[in-house]
């Protein structure tokens, strides 16, 4: 449950794929990406719920809790060139709550 005095905020259901061929699981620079993403997006409050791969897949699963959508594509847009990514606004559980 929410907090009276929480500030409001978002979730974003964020997937990310890309082609076998355009792999980067075996390549360290292109990982850093991801890494440093996630830094920052925890310095520029944003909050990293869940990160999930399906590596068989090439996809990768984030739920993120961010007070803007402009914060998260300002943190996350950098990982644009290495696939696609679509970025959901949703709720979670409590909507079905009565
Ligand atoms: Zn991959």
């Amino acid at each position: 449950m929410k907090q009276k005095n929480q500030l409001a905020r978002t979730i974003y259901h964020c997937e990310h794929k890309h082609k076998p061929s355009d792999c980067f699981g075996k390549n360290a620079a292109k990982k850093k990406l991801w890494i440093q993403a996630v830094k920052v997006a925890e310095k520029s409050d944003i909050k990293v719920r869940e990160f999930v791969i399906s590596p068989l897949e090439h996809r990768i699963f984030l739920i993120l809790e961010a007070p803007s959508f402009e914060s998260v594509e300002h943190v996350f847009g950098s990982l644009k060139t290495l696939g696609e990514m679509s970025i959901t606004p949703v709720l979670d559980g409590s909507f079905f709550e009565l």
